[in-house]
């Protein structure tokens, strides 16, 4: 235990210094991403009801593919790189995936629904040098609408506090599909008495648009967000707008300093606006960055996708957006029919 300990410090040390360079890279220079999504596979090994990310079917991308991927990602000087899915844990060679992050310099982190975590699997995940992971639970008990339940995932949590040695930051949501709000209470109490960090999310619609909280909601929303204010992802102001149900003022920068970059290797602007605008990273160019990063998204006053609107915070200062997105044929940004797609 005392072994872990020290790397588990170490590591922590390492990390947070990367941060603070990625941070300072990130206010002295706009020319580069500062975190990219990747998807090594879109399978999931549940099946949550609102979640439109993830399909029954796909096999994994090939580990030389997603290196090709995280080379392009590289070469823009991208900061971050965080792995997603459907569940990353079930691609074969993720852990090749992670090495190949950290070889290539960006920090590397994950988000995963922590199902098939186990102590040789933690320790894997170490080796490789993941530095962040997350886990989101939706409710103390499972029921129809989500698994993702702290009474079953509470002793892979215990594993992550004795074995891992990265950040493990444990995500809460509340929203309509929530059936009891105090359950992201004990969720984030629990996560707490780990050691783990806690943020708490709003469940968006199938845009990643805002949906209104209710009072006994805003008034959880609220007591979690002042538990604690440990890492930088709590620089969430924008979030008590969204509890609000308020639009808010930012600069949404996807497609520039934020990446998402889909399971067939398409730059799309975020998990919930699929389809645009879908070009091949290995054709996304220096000019589509600086194009992106100057155009207003119509999305933005209501968005309520948390990890771009962090990334915002670095510019939301500076350099109004002046361009408008491409010409849709519809006038608005397209989403990919449901991700919950049967083969076919
Ligand atoms: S929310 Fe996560 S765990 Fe649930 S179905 Fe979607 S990808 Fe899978
Ligand atoms: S504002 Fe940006 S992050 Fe939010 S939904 Fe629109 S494109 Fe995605």
């Amino acid at each position: 235990m005392k072994r872990i300990l020290w790397r588990r410090r170490i590591r922590f040390a390492r990390t947070r210094l990367r941060e603070l360079v990625m941070i300072a890279r990130g206010l002295l220079f706009t020319r580069h991403p500062v975190l990219a999504h990747i998807i090594p596979i879109r399978r999931c090994n549940l099946t949550c009801s609102y979640c439109n990310e993830y399909d029954a079917f796909s096999k994994p991308v090939p580990v030389d593919v997603m290196s090709r991927r995280i080379d392009r990602l590289a070469s823009f000087g991208t900061s971050i790189i965080t792995i997603s899915g459907g569940e990353p844990l079930l691609h074969p060679e993720l852990e090749a995936i992670i090495r190949h992050i950290r070889k290539r310099g960006m920090i590397a982190g994950m988000i995963t629904n922590g199902y098939l975590l186990t102590p040789q699997r933690i320790e894997s995940l170490n080796q490789a040098g993941l530095e962040h992971l997350q886990i989101s639970i939706d409710n103390v008990r499972p029921d129809d609408v989500s698994k993702k339940s702290l009474k079953v995932l509470d002793q892979k949590l215990e594993l992550l506090a004795s074995y891992a040695i990265f950040q493990v930051n444990i995500n809460s949501v509340l929203g309509s599909p929530v059936r009891n709000p105090k359950d992201a209470l004990e969720v984030a109490r629990r996560a707490r008495s780990l050691g783990f960090t806690s943020t708490v999310g709003v469940l968006h619609d199938n845009n990643g648009q805002l949906q209104h909280l209710s009072e006994s909601h805003q008034k959880i929303f609220r007591e979690i967000m002042d538990m604690g204010r440990r890492s930088y992802s709590r620089f969430n102001y924008f979030q008590h707008n969204v509890s609000h149900g308020r639009v808010h003022a930012w600069r949404c920068r996807a497609g520039s300093r934020y990446l998402y970059v889909c399971e067939d290797g398409l730059v799309h602007y975020c998990s919930q606006q699929r389809g645009y605008p879908a070009i091949p990273l290995e054709r996304y160019t220096r000019e589509l960055l600086d194009h992106e990063y100057h155009t207003e998204k119509p999305c933005a006053p209501r968005c309520t996708i948390a990890c771009v609107q962090q990334v915002g915070l670095l510019d939301n200062w500076r350099d109004p957006q002046t361009r408008r997105a491409f010409e849709q044929p519809s006038g608005t940004l397209v989403q990919l029919p449901s991700a919950i797609r049967e083969e076919n």
